[in-house]
């Protein structure tokens, strides 16, 4: 497996998607150097960058690997994204400046979107497409489950881009090798909806045991109904419930922290209604069959797992730890866990964790409640495990709590490359 970090893959990957960019400006002699020229490169750029992204987007889990996390390849699905985005901005705007430089009439005339020119439609429909698609898509108040079918519809967008690639350009190698990258984004993007989206792909367990915790959080244990899932603690799955004859399920998979040991045939959940679907998840029954796709996760990176760490869990977001403490060896590294939680009574995990490690004498469990102690802040967590310096911080919580604490983090002199998350997945 190739180990490269992260922010080089998605170089790698922007590399991989300028080929027919690039393939053409080779080809194109002096005319690179003038406005049109600028504007074909960037329009074959953003074509080769959205294809990429496209490929991206897919919930694979050797990209997972490669990436170290899923959020990662999600970041930058995102990245390639937007610079696919900006650049296809910069296609007809340098192909229109380079006409009104000539003669301020022919920069309309070439851009008019007359449905009679199969070249210049099919643009305007595609950048419109786009345009659309992506201020909708960065509404970040949309609830979770609309913002996912608005951001699905970006397919119709590509589409568009594809009948603008064939009808502008068909013929040169340029346009093959993009047509090429654009038709394996087609895939991708085929795959993640047709294959993985779909919540009965995946393999097969059945609910075997549903215990209430509290009002809105439900622990799940799951038998394999076939094959068992081979995961490493602390990692999350994606996974949907089946109707049963007293369940009806809400049809989409979501991600979901594996809380047991990696040796347990049977998979170990804990859901808190946040939404739709965990909502749906507190009233299911035992015998009911789920389907779990992975397992996926980042947050404990090998290179970080001999140094000292201070692991950050709010909420429901101390399920990574708690799968996590089950497989800590005795002679292990230091490590401070904080367990942020409103209360007392709604850190519902605490005893577990305890229990778990009553005979690790280097793991110290502390807590921090909002109603006593305000939000976690750094020098709260310092009064609490002692200095952060040399330290891995794994965080894990609501996004608004992991994004103000790795912020903080940073202020206070932590390097970034000690701080993990499951960064890029809420979005
Ligand atoms: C890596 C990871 C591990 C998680 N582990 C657990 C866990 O062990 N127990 C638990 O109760 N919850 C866990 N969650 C959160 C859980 O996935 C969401 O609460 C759930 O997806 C919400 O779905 P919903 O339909 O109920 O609500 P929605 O209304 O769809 O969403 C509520 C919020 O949940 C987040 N969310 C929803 N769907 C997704 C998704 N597919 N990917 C990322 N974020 C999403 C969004 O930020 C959204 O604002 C985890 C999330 C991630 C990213």
């Amino acid at each position: 497996m190739l180990n490269l970090p992260p922010r080089l893959l998605v170089l790698v990957a922007a590399a991989l998607a300028v080929i027919p960019a690039l393939t053409w400006a080779c080809s194109a002699g002096a005319d690179v150097f003038t406005w049109r020229g600028f504007s074909r490169f960037s329009g074959f750029a953003a074509a080769g960058l959205f294809a990429v992204s496209m490929l991206l987007m897919m919930r694979l889990t050797w990209l997972d690997r490669a990436f170290r996390g899923l959020g990662h390849v999600y970041q930058a699905h995102h990245a390639l994204g937007v610079a696919g985005f900006l650049l296809l901005l910069v296609h007809p705007l340098a192909l229109a400046l380079g006409a009104f430089l000539v003669e301020p009439a022919a920069a309309l005339r070439l851009l008019w979107p007359d449905p009679s020119s199969a070249t210049v439609f099919s643009g305007w429909i595609a950048l419109l497409l786009f345009l659309f698609f992506f201020i909708v898509t960065v509404a970040q108040h949309m609830p979770f489950h609309r913002w996912r079918r608005w951001h699905r519809a970006m397919g119709l967008a590509y589409g568009a881009m594809v009948w603008h690639l064939v009808a502008a350009y068909r013929g040169s190698l340029a346009a093959g090798l993009a047509l090429g990258l654009v038709a394996l984004g087609v895939l991708g993007f085929a795959h993640r909806l047709l294959v993985e989206d779909p919540p009965g792909r995946g393999l097969r367990y059945r609910i075997t045991r549903v215990r209430r915790r509290g009002p809105k959080v439900v622990d799940l244990v799951l038998e394999p109904l076939d094959k068992e899932l081979r995961f490493e603690a602390g990692q999350f799955v994606y996974l949907a419930m089946r109707d049963s004859p007293d369940y009806q399920a809400c049809g989409e998979s979501h991600p979901y922290t594996l809380t047991g040991r990696p040796d347990d045939p049977c998979l170990h959940v804990s859901v808190k209604s946040l939404g739709f679907c965990t909502r749906h998840i507190q009233e299911v029954t035992v015998g009911t069959e789920a389907v779990v796709q992975g397992p996926f996760g980042g947050l404990f990176p090998a290179q970080a797992q001999h140094r000292p760490q201070v692991w950050i869990g709010g909420g429901i977001g101390i399920t990574p730890f708690l799968g996590r403490v089950s497989i800590l060896a005795a002679d292990g590294p230091p490590i401070d866990i904080v367990y942020c939680a409103g209360n007392e009574a709604a850190a519902l995990y605490l005893e577990d964790l305890r229990e778990l490690t009553r005979d690790r004498a280097k793991v110290h469990i502390h807590t921090m409640y909002e109603d006593t102690d305000g939000l976690p802040t750094v020098p709260a967590i310092e009064s609490r495990v002692g200095s952060l310096e040399g330290r891995e911080l794994m965080l894990a919580g609501p996004p608004a709590m992991v994004e103000s604490l790795r912020r903080a983090l940073r202020a206070h002199g932590v390097p970034a490359s000690r701080i993990h998350a499951e960064e890029g997945m809420a979005r």
